[in-house]
């Protein structure tokens, strides 16, 4: 069912509407929060149930009825379906790897194809969840319906990438910066979804550190194509001068925190990476909300009940 504003403009979408979620008081959006929130501090459970009836809203992802008060308007199942990436992954582009003989380097870590014939400018790249189903669908409702309550989920999936790249960081800690929007789709957009979603996940303190972005020092200089429809070489013509460095002398000598809400195909945050080191940035890591997997390892991975919350099942039954 699509979202019952879909397609309109983002105003009639800033609604404080009902969630049937009592999960999201794990993520901050507090029963309190929610009422404080719409204005209606004084409300009762029962009054919430009737505002529920005069007011009725659906969850954007499922449809379902919300029965609570929240400015993220998605239902608890639909939350609670969004798990993160687990299993044998590349150990630095974060790539699905399946086969037991991957490639190990030096270290004895597992690489996959294309980092074992040209390693990227980054570190590593750590993502919360794969790309797909509902984690798929918040992403595109903050970006494409203009729903900015999502960055605050969205920003606590990031500070969980984070979290896991940061034994690794050395002192002073990475600046962070978002991979930057063209002016153009800023202006349509309204916002740099990757910047409120960075914004979210540092107000958080992942990892307990003090994380600091960085602001304006890349800059988009063009606008690109979408990469996931181009093939490798047409990725890298697209990416070609797409971003300039606009305050080198902030990145000299320092380790980059590269953010982005999702990792397509990598030839982004390759790009960027490249650029920050030739500018002098000691060492780049990459988190990403999300990440694309290759076809081949949506099918197999699946949930266990030995540890339910490190695998993911990447399909939501309800709604594929
Ligand atoms: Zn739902
Ligand atoms: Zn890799």
């Amino acid at each position: 069912m699509r979202p019952a504003c879909a397609g309109r403009r983002r105003s009639r979408c800033r609604r404080v509407v009902f969630s049937s979620s009592t999960d999201l008081e794990r993520t901050g959006f507090t029963a309190g929060s929610r009422v404080e929130a719409a204005g209606l501090s004084g409300l009762t459970g029962a009054a919430e149930s009737l505002f529920a009836t005069l007011f009725p809203a659906d969850c954007r992802l499922c449809g379902a009825p919300l029965i609570r008060i929240s400015r993220l308007p998605v239902c608890q199942d639909c939350l609670s379906s969004v798990r993160r990436i687990a299993g044998g992954l590349c150990s630095i582009c974060g790539e699905a790897i399946f086969s037991p003989y991957a490639g190990l380097d030096g270290q004895g870590e597992s690489l996959c194809g294309v980092c074992r014939g040209l390693k990227p400018a980054y570190v590593q790249a750590a993502s919360y969840g794969s790309y797909e189903g509902g984690l798929r669908e918040l992403i595109d409702l903050l970006k494409y319906e203009g729903v900015r309550p999502a960055a605050h989920i969205l920003g606590r999936m990031l500070g969980e990438a984070i979290t896991r790249l940061a034994p690794e960081f050395g002192e002073p800690p990475p600046r962070v910066i978002p991979v930057p929007l063209h002016l153009r789709k800023f202006d349509e957009r309204g916002f740099n979804q990757s910047q409120l979603i960075a914004q979210a996940a540092l107000r958080m303190k992942p990892a307990a550190l003090d994380l600091r972005l960085a602001d304006g020092v890349l800059k988009r200089t063009r606008a690109t194509l979408s990469e996931r429809r181009l093939s490798r070489a047409q990725r890298r013509e697209n990416m070609r001068g797409a971003f300039a460095i606009e305050k080198p002398v902030e990145v000299a000598g320092q380790q980059i925190l590269l953010i982005d809400d999702v990792f397509a195909t990598g030839t982004t945050v390759s790009e960027c990476a490249r650029l920050l080191r030739r500018a002098g940035a000691t060492r780049i890591w990459v988190a990403t909300v999300a990440r694309t997997l290759s076809g081949e390892a949506s099918g197999a991975r699946v949930a266990s009940h030995k540890d339910e919350d490190e695998l993911v099942p990447l399909a939501r039954a309800a709604h594929v």
